[in-house]
This record gives C-alpha cells, structure tokens and sequence, in this order.
C-alpha cells in the first residue's frame, strides 16, 4: 500500500507491506510516519469537521476532538446532525461528550 504522510507538511511518500505477520513502513522521514503508516494500514483514522445548528439559528463549526475510526465517519456526521447547540456557545466549548462511545468529544471551533 502507497500513502502520503499527513502529519506534517513535507508529506513523506510512505509504502506499507506486511511481511513475516508484521506492519513495516518505508518512506518515512521520522517515527511519527512510521506510527502514521501503521495506524492507516491497521486501522485508519480521521478528524471530523462540520457544522452543527444553532437555537438562534445561526451555525457553529465543529470538529472532534480526536480522530475516529474510518468506518464511523458517517455515524459522527449523522450525530452531529442531530445536535442543535445552545445560542450562547463559544470557541472551545464542548457541545458532546463521548459521542457513540467512542471516547471523542464534539467542539466548537467557530460562529457564523
Ligand atoms: S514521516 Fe515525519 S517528516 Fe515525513 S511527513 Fe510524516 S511526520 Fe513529516
């Protein structure tokens, strides 16, 4: 498997293969790759961002707090969708806690 290296900007072109029941990762500049290159060919995880509706009717931009699990995007994004926050919500407020069980939060990251 061929992937860039998101950690950092110099975007190092990482090749993952299994070999011998182990992960081994080439390409990378640094351990943080190696770990990045292990975690998307064992179990990719990505940051979710959106928007979540306001009581007043405005809308506030979103993120979670850690990574999730590729195959649980669209579950997060669906929760978020249902949440509609208090008007008085500012930047770094906690609008969810341990969405779907998955021990990420919800957090504010903006106001439109
Ligand atoms: S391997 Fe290291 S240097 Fe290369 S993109 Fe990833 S974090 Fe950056």
């Amino acid at each position: 498997m061929n992937t860039i290296c998101i950690m950092c900007p110099m975007g190092c072109p990482l090749t993952i293969e299994e070999s011998d029941g182990n992960i081994v990762v080439t390409g990378n500049t640094c351990k943080r790759g190696e770990a990045y290159g292990k975690d998307e060919y064992s179990h990719p995880k990505r940051a979710v961002t959106s928007l979540v509706k306001m009581k007043d009717g405005g809308v506030a931009s979103v993120k979670t707090s850690q990574s999730v699990p590729k195959e649980r995007i669209f579950d997060v994004v669906r929760f978020i969708g249902s949440v509609t926050a208090d008007s008085g919500v500012r930047i770094g407020d906690v609008i969810a806690r341990d969405v779907l069980g998955l021990g990420v939060d919800i957090i504010v990251t903006g106001r439109k």
